[in-house]
């Protein structure tokens, strides 16, 4: 029993959305999954500029490090600010001294004309923003970038556009970061990635995948509650199950006492294991965390029986390759008040814009 673990992992993240909080109510209710995409996650992608993305990351890469995550698989959209996006995320994230791997969305839901489409035809051709969005991807990872190939998801893909994505991941030999599933709307994702799908790919969120697909799982427990779109099952699933946020945060041990909350609402047999060995399973993307270093406020952080119902628990110091990057709660490498001011700037230029 220890006040220390190994540096936390969260498996989905969207770091362009840490200034979404407090943005002003959109204008129409949101009924239903497409509606809040409409609404909220569409509007706010779409005016996202350079700085906004990148104080956004910063702050979200801060945030995560005070809560003892030291690892962050992220999954960024800025259809008006695709070039050289991914590396302006790893730069926020180096200079906090968090590691991450990122990628781009890609999509076909913006046509060449502009139009949004909430869904896309799968016969339709790839569109000029999709054919940006991987050539984002490609030439980060090209230019030495820790990432992946990353797809928003097949109901707003041609699978012109989901098949160029598939080889762009082999080139690179990396995996395809895609949520699967997420809700009804996507029900035709297995079908369609049912001959593309690799056992490094992340399948994000499959609530409603109808079909067994090779790759690793990525259960978002609090977002899939907040979306009301059901229960993905992890536990019945036989791929590698981890977990992510869909950002709303990084606190992994949150995530995680939720996820275990939400798990034994299904299955009251289950135990805290099972939740803190999908916590584990982002060792296998990102081995070296195995080594860093998080020292929390509390005896027994390192008990999946104890954290799971311990409330507060805070991680005051994190060593990152040996490094510290958090002392008494605060980041080393940069000054929390200054990116918490910069960034409520870049809140306020990106809530106009809405
Ligand atoms: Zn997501």
């Amino acid at each position: 029993m220890s006040n220390q673990t190994a540096g936390l992992v969260c498996a989905h993240h969207h770091l362009y959305s840490t200034l979404a909080r407090g943005m002003p109510a959109p204008r129409n209710e949101s009924k239903s999954f497409i509606q809040i995409l409409n609404n909220i996650w569409w509007r706010l992608d779409a005016a996202l500029d350079e700085e906004m993305i990148y104080w956004s990351a910063k702050l979200g890469a801060c945030e995560a490090l005070m809560s003892g995550t030291t690892c962050i698989i992220d999954h960024h959209e800025s259809p008006n600010a695709i070039e050289g996006s991914l590396s302006i995320i790893a730069r926020a994230c180096n200079e906090v001294g968090i590691r991450v791997n990122t990628c781009y969305g890609v999509t076909d839901r913006w046509d060449d004309a502009g139009e949004l489409h909430s869904k896309v035809s799968p016969l339709s051709k790839m569109t000029d923003a999709a054919k940006r969005g991987l050539d984002e991807c490609d030439q980060f990872l090209s230019s030495g970038g820790v990432g992946m190939v990353g797809v928003h998801a097949a109901f707003t893909c041609s699978d012109e556009t989901l098949q160029a994505a598939a080889e762009l991941a082999n080139k690179h030999n990396v995996g395809v970061h895609i949520h699967v599933g997420e809700a009804l709307d996507d029900i035709q994702a297995g079908a369609r990635l049912e001959d593309l799908a690799k056992d490094d790919w992340l399948l994000v969120h499959t609530v409603h995948l109808d079909r067994q697909l090779k790759g690793r799982i990525v259960h978002n427990a609090r977002s899939n509650m907040n979306n009301a779109v059901g229960y993905a099952k992890p536990s019945t699933k036989t791929n590698t199950v981890l977990l992510g946020t869909d950002g709303i945060g990084a606190d992994m041990v949150e995530e995680a006492r939720l996820a275990y909350a939400r798990l034994r609402e299904f299955d009251v047999t289950q135990n805290p294991d099972t939740v803190w060995s999908w916590l584990e399973n982002g060792y296998e993307l990102f081995p070296d965390a195995k080594n860093d270093r998080v020292t929390f406020n509390y005896d027994f952080a390192d008990s999946p029986w104890h954290a799971a119902f311990t409330t507060n628990l805070q991680a005051f110091d994190v060593e990152i390759d040996g490094q510290k990057v958090l002392a008494n709660c605060q980041p080393t490498r940069v000054d929390l008040d200054e990116v918490r001011a910069k960034s409520a700037e870049q809140a306020l230029r990106l809530y106009e814009r809405l």
